[in-house]
Formats: C-alpha cells, structure tokens, sequence
C-alpha cells in the first residue's frame, strides 16, 4: 500500500513501456516488505537535466537509466563509480541525502550470472559479438576476471577495434578485434571456451533473424550466453543447444543487474529467485 512515506524509485528511458524492470523491481520490494515502489519515467533526450533535477528535487530513493541515457546522465551525477567510469555507461543511480552516484551493475550482473551458471572464467579464450553498449559492459568486466584472451567481433570492424583499444590498458588479457564476415572468426570459435552474443540479433520481434553466427562452427565444448532476454530461447540457444554446446539466455544477466541495483538502493540482499520468476512471467519462451 502506498502512503505518505512510501520511498520511490524508477527507471527512465526512452522508449521505457517495455521495461520489465518495474515487475522485478516491485515484486522484490513486496517480496521484502519494503515501503518502496518502482515505477516508469518516459524521458527524451531534452529532457534528461530536468529528468535527474527531479530525482534530486523529489528525493526520490535512485533510479535505473536505460537507453538512450546511460552516458550523458554521468554529466548530470555528483559521483560516478570505478567500474562505471570505466564502462563509460551508468545504468543505476544511487539517491545518498541529495548526493547522486553513478553506478553500472550491467557488467557485475552478467558476471554474477555466470558464476551462478557454474562457469569459472579463470584462464578461458573469449569470444563477443557486438560492441555496443551491452559489450562494453560486459568485456570490461572479463577483461579483468582472469581469462586468457577476448575478442570482439562487430559488422564493422572499426567499432570492434575502438572496443578492444579502449579495453587494452585495464586488460589482464590478449585482445583482439575484427569483422564478422573476415576469416578469423571460424578459427575463434572453433577455440572459445565462451562465446557471447552482445548484438540485437535474434530478439523479439526480429526473433527468426539467423543467429550472428554459423552455429556449425561451434563446438560442444563451448559455454553460448545470449544477452538477448527476449525470447529466452533465440534461435542462437536452441541450434547451440542441438550441436551439444551449455547455453545461458539474457534472464540471468537482466535478473542479476536489477539485483544488484536493489542491494545498492536497500541495503538489502535481494530476493534474486523472485525477480527471475517475474521476468519469466512476463517474457515468451
Ligand atoms: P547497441 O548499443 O545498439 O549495440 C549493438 C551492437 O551489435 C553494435 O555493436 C552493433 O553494431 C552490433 N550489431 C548490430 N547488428 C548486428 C548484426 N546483424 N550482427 C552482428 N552485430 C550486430 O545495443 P546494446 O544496448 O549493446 O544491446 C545489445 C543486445 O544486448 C540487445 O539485444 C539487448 O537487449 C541486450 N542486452 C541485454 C541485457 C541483459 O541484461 N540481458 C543488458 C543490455 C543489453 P553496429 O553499431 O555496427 O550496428
């Protein structure tokens, strides 16, 4: 029940109506019994300064940012995380007594989730897909988790070359980047212990697209994360599946970011079994 001392927290984006976010969210608060509530802020690209004075001038608790904010909001913030500066993106704000901090759980979620997944990245050659935002996020974090090398993949290379220039100084790793369509990808995934597809293809409603990738060119032998959480299972998952590789779908990543936002909101451990059955409620399988 809402009343008078009700703490809210929210996400704003652009577009934001598709955001499973307020589900787990607020199933996690009921779920803990806080006096907390979660909801949408459709905010454009005008509209982000006003956007986050109102967070501050409303007091709210924090909020998530999705696209297309997650770096021009680090202009508006008083504070920004290690790994976010890092990453470059801020996907979770922190309200402490009128201090605003920037903090991106994206990368820590999607690590949290493989571990979850019984995958030790100590030592294994990585293979991404994508260096978008998502790629971003998530290289850096491997980067320096102790895998042996890492390398991005993009329809232009240039953009993957940018990536793996930027992840060089901070990596413990080798790092290589190319195109998708050259021939060094077949070799790469013939030897990736884990391969992760941080592109759009494959997700709802483009769903029936053919994966990034050959998946003939998989071996069983390695680990396939789709980032994309909609549907569960791409097209990726299943044909990795039928050539005997383990796979793991976006869920876990989404499930494990939004967890990670609520403990730094609350102070609370997060109630992550419930926020998974929500976002499986509401996604297709
Ligand atoms: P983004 O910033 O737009 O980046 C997408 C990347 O994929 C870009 O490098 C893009 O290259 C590349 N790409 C586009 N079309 C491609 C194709 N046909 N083949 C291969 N690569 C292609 O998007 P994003 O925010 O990183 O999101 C990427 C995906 O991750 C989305 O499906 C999103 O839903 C998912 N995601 C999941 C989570 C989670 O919690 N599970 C979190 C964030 C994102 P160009 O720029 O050259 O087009």
């Amino acid at each position: 029940m809402i009343n008078g001392s009700t703490r809210v927290y929210g996400i704003i984006g652009d577009p934001v109506a598709h955001s499973l976010s307020p589900l787990m969210q607020n199933r996690a608060f009921g779920d803990c019994g806080l006096n907390c509530c979660y909801v949408p802020f459709q905010v454009d690209t005008a509209g982000l300064p006003a956007a986050i004075a109102a967070v501050r001038a409303l007091g709210l608790g924090g909020v998530n940012v999705t696209i297309p904010h997650k770096e021009r909001v680090m202009e508006h913030l008083d504070e920004i995380d290690r790994s976010a500066t890092l990453i470059g993106a801020v996907n979770t704000i922190v309200n402490r007594d009128g201090r605003l901090i920037g903090y991106n759980t994206d990368g820590a979620g999607f690590l949290a989730s493989l571990h979850d997944g019984g995958f030790d990245l100590g030592g294994k050659r990585v293979v991404l897909l994508g260096a978008g935002g998502a790629a971003r996020a998530v290289s850096f974090v491997m980067a320096q988790s102790g895998i042996s090398s890492l390398t991005v993949f993009d329809v232009i290379g240039s953009k993957a070359e940018k990536l793996a220039a930027d992840l060089a100084p901070v990596a413990g790793c080798l790092i290589a980047a190319g195109e998708l369509a050259s021939d060094t990808l077949p070799v790469a995934l013939a030897e990736a212990d884990l391969l992760v597809n941080a592109s759009p293809v494959g997700m709802f409603p483009n769903h029936e697209a053919r994966p990034p990738v050959d998946p003939q060119q998989l071996t069983g032998g390695t680990l396939v994360y789709d980032l994309v959480y909609n549907p569960l299972r791409t097209k990726l998952i299943s044909e990795a599946e039928a050539r005997g590789c383990r796979v793991l779908s976006g869920a876990g990543m989404l499930v494990y970011q939004g967890a990670l936002a609520f403990e730094l909101w609350t102070g609370r451990r997060a109630p992550v079994g419930t926020m998974r059955q929500a976002l499986e409620e509401a996604v297709q399988r």
